[in-house]
């Protein structure tokens, strides 16, 4: 970026406020492609059925059976019965994929009836997405992160579904918060499974397969600006714990609340000024919100998730064997047992943080 700004004798040093114009410069000049060239291939009810059920009958021999004969509150919902390998009922599936003008936005899961030893009840567990609806007669297709967040939010929908514990507070997703984006995380990995792109990203209107170069594309760009977003949101989460971590003499006033940021930074490492924190703690609300000092999370969980996924891509990836070892010793679990108990049982060691810098391709030197 400093080279660009060289070349055309800006005359000045990148700072923070100049990283994002001139990231989008690089962005541009090695990544660009149009995404939208992709969005013929990823068509929804395609996408659910032979895409994101496929995954999950290849891994676990689930089945799964529309039920029209079951209707939701809203006319576009989805239902359907799931059968464990065995042809036994396993839960409903419900899936609500439009945006609606009284719907809330972004994308969750939901357990309406969660599984439970107690009472017998089998799970009925929803995905919720915020999908614009088409006009009427033509196809929905999504955007290939849109793809990744149908995955996504069937992780979570699995782990309620495949819960067998006894108490209704263990069910499925009733886990810590530092675990819970863990399985529903590795279930993405799906969406880039070479069988499982073959088995179905093929044009809604001429049949032809997706491009290979696109995908190259796409895993290129992937790898794009990770120093700098990794490096953001570790210094979002310093910052967080230092605050959480303080005794209630020590917090500052309103005036040293920057140097009492600057001052964590640098005992972290991470006080480099052309990458600030993703959040200041003047309007970081995950910090003085819900998530008190639980805002690492989110990185903690992508930790688990990227060993978890390097583990299942050396064990032969889409099996019938990986997806059983996933259910039985993590997903069914729930909250039931200590959560590091259950990744440990997985992977047989300790969470190994190489995986995830691998995917963000921080293991080397930029190109
Ligand atoms: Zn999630």
């Amino acid at each position: 970026m400093q080279a660009i700004v060289e070349a055309e004798k800006g005359g000045f040093q990148i700072a923070a406020w100049d990283w994002d114009f001139y990231a989008e410069k690089v962005r541009k000049e090695r990544y660009a492609f149009d995404e939208s060239q992709l969005k013929p291939y990823f068509e929804l009810r395609r996408v659910l059925v032979d895409v994101v059920f496929y995954a999950a009958t290849k891994l676990y021999g689930i089945t799964f059976k529309e039920r029209t004969d079951l209707h939701g509150y809203s006319p576009d919902m989805l239902v359907f019965e799931v059968f464990n390998e065995d042809g036994t009922p396993l839960a409903l599936f419900l899936g609500d994929y439009y945006a609606r003008p009284n719907k809330r936005g972004g994308a969750w899961m939901n357990a309406y009836v969660s599984q439970n030893g107690l009472t017998g009840d089998k799970p009925v567990v929803a995905n919720h997405l915020n999908i614009p609806k088409p006009p009427a007669g033509e196809p929905t297709l999504l955007t290939l992160d849109e793809v990744r967040t149908c995955f996504h939010e069937f992780g979570h929908a699995l782990h309620g579904m495949f819960s067998n514990v006894k108490y209704p507070r263990f069910a499925g997703t009733a886990v810590p918060r530092d675990f819970v984006e863990y399985p529903s995380q590795v279930n993405e990995m799906w969406r880039d499974w070479p069988e499982v792109l073959a088995h179905y990203a093929r044009h809604y209107q001429t049949g032809a397969p997706l491009p290979v170069e696109l995908l190259d594309k796409v895993a290129a760009a992937a790898k794009f600006n990770q120093g700098y977003m990794t490096t953001e949101l570790v210094a979002a989460n310093v910052i967080d714990q230092a605050w959480h971590q303080l005794a209630p003499a020590d917090v500052p006033g309103a005036d040293g609340v920057v140097a009492f940021e600057t001052a964590a930074l640098k005992k972290a490492g991470v006080d480099f000024a052309p990458v600030p924190p993703r959040y200041r703690s003047t309007y970081f609300s995950h910090s003085m919100g819900g998530y008190s000092a639980g805002y690492y999370s989110y990185f903690w969980s992508e930790v688990l998730d990227a060993d978890t996924v390097d583990w299942i891509k050396t064990h032969g990836g889409l099996t019938r064997a990986n997806g059983d070892r996933f259910r039985t010793m993590l997903l069914s679990r729930g909250g039931s047992d200590e959560a590091m108990n259950l990744f440990r049982n997985f992977t047989g060691g300790e969470p190994d943080i190489r995986p995830l810098l691998a995917r963000r391709g921080l293991d080397q030197p930029a190109p």
